[in-house]
């Protein structure tokens, strides 16, 4: 096994010292890879000589030789400790790596508990299941690439059978997928942005990493993104993930009824403007540009509606009628509905009463609070391709968004430091929380 070099400081492996220690185990495993990333030291370009030469770099991380048991042991060690939260075993394309990354993630779960990612490609269906079955809490899809075209590029693969795959793990295990996409491949922050929101309506989260130039690459003379064009990004990401909360809490559920035909009639359509079509539309290529990444399938529409919505928001009449009727109070809790009406929980508001004295819109607060801002269709837009905020907006996003928006974002507990910069550079992904000085800095990136 090759734990990275941070990992293995923080496993006692080394004596680098680090500022923000990784708080997963990234271990590496594999040598070399028969398939042919251009951003990549491990890649063959398609020449089987290259596997089994080991180059030591994955990303700009050093990557070192332990004994598995050492590794293992040390891990189940730290997760009793509280320094390694979570495990990530990114997995080179190599002969035989699939029975080693499986007995890997087997011991690993007979020593201790700790959630376990594994970035993987050229596997099965069959073979995913196999690892979730040994106690894979998540799969990562390196489609790294923002669009089929740049992928196939980048890759040298076809994006249809990446795809392929993962819509039938998103099928039989909806929550196991994680997607890595790199901003810098050549892609437009518009195409990125669309990407991030199809795969979000597709109910995956998207961790972005920075294209980072290796030596001896292909691509080693391309430059990495501007820093102000990945905050841009990294901004757009946390709207979307915001507008996926209320779509999932607020709106699906409303559609679940909708699709029941006793309740349909014109207030349920009124409150619920983005998704109250379900039925499937013929020739979606027509309807929005979400169908490149759909091939010319029948989509249903719910997914584009969705797709629309994380992207786009609403017009401001819609985000009002959201906020006082459904599901922000005056506080700025979002409101969940009770679906019993009588056994009412003490955080609850009573919105309304029916004329038979029963509770006809009570809802419940959750911890969360949430401003309309998010929903805005004009917080941003698209001008040439790239993304642009509403000065309107700044005083509010200099304000409301968190330091989570610019720090490393996948799975729980990856903070991946040093990934794709040096340590005197500013990072793209913060692994920790950012000082207030550094927010700001960041948010006034955005802005240019
Ligand atoms: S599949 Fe992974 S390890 Fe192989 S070349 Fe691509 S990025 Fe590198
Ligand atoms: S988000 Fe982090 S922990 Fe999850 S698969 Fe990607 S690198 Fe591993």
């Amino acid at each position: 096994m090759k734990p990275s070099a941070g990992t293995a400081s923080v496993l006692g492996m080394n004596r680098i010292k680090m500022e923000d220690p990784p708080t997963c185990a990234y271990i590496m495993l594999g040598s070399g890879c028969r398939n042919s990333c251009l951003f990549c030291a491990q890649g063959s370009r398609g020449k089987e000589e290259n596997c089994g030469k080991d180059p030591k770099f994955l990303s700009r991380v050093n990557w070192e030789s332990e004994k598995d048991e050492k590794v293992l042991q040390a891990i189940s060690g730290k997760f009793e400790t509280g320094d390694v939260k979570r495990v990530c075993y990114q997995v080179t394309d190599s002969p035989d790596v699939f029975e080693e990354v499986l007995s890997a993630v087997k011991k690993t779960k007979k020593l201790c508990d700790v959630p376990i990612c594994v970035s993987i490609t050229g596997i099965s269906e069959k073979q995913i299941d196999e690892l979730i079955e040994a106690g894979a809490e998540k799969i990562a899809f390196s489609f790294d690439a923002a669009n089929p075209e740049l992928f196939a590029y980048i890759k040298g693969r076809k994006w249809e059978d990446e795809w392929a795959l993962y819509e039938k793990t998103v099928k039989h295990h909806p929550k196991v997928p994680v997607i890595h996409l790199i901003a810098g491949l050549g892609e437009t922050e518009k195409e990125m942005a669309e990407s991030v929101t199809m795969f979000y309506a597709m109910g995956s989260h998207v961790s972005l990493f920075a294209f980072t130039p290796l030596p001896k690459t292909p691509l080693a003379g391309r430059k990495q993104p501007e820093l102000s064009s990945y905050r841009k990004l990294q901004t757009v990401l946390y709207i979307i993930r915001k507008r996926k909360e209320i779509f999932e809490k607020i709106i699906l559920p409303q559609v679940e009824n909708y699709k029941n035909p006793e309740i349909q009639n014109e207030n349920s359509q009124k409150t619920m403007p983005f998704t109250g079509e379900t039925k499937k539309i013929e020739n979606p290529e027509n309807v929005s540009p979400w169908n490149k990444f759909f091939g010319l399938k029948k989509v249903e529409c719910e997914i584009i509606n969705q797709c629309e919505f994380l992207l786009s928001g609403t017009d401001d009449a819609e985000a009002e009628v959201m906020r006082e009727k459904l599901i922000i109070s005056e506080s700025g809790n979002l409101l969940e509905k009770n679906n019993c009406g009588k056994n009412i929980p003490d955080e609850t508001v009573l919105m309304a009463t029916d004329e038979n004295g029963d509770c006809g819109d009570c809802f419940t607060k959750t911890p969360e609070l949430f401003d309309k801002t998010w929903l805005k269709h004009d917080i941003f837009r698209f001008e040439d391709d790239k993304i642009v905020f509403n000065r309107n907006d700044e005083v509010f996003l200099k304000k409301n968004i968190p330091s989570e928006a610019y720090q490393t974002f996948g799975c729980a507990d990856c903070n991946r430091p040093f990934y794709n910069e040096k340590p005197n550079q500013t990072p793209y992904n913060y692994p920790r929380v950012l000082t207030k000085k550094e927010l700001q800095n960041a948010v006034e990136l955005v802005f240019g």
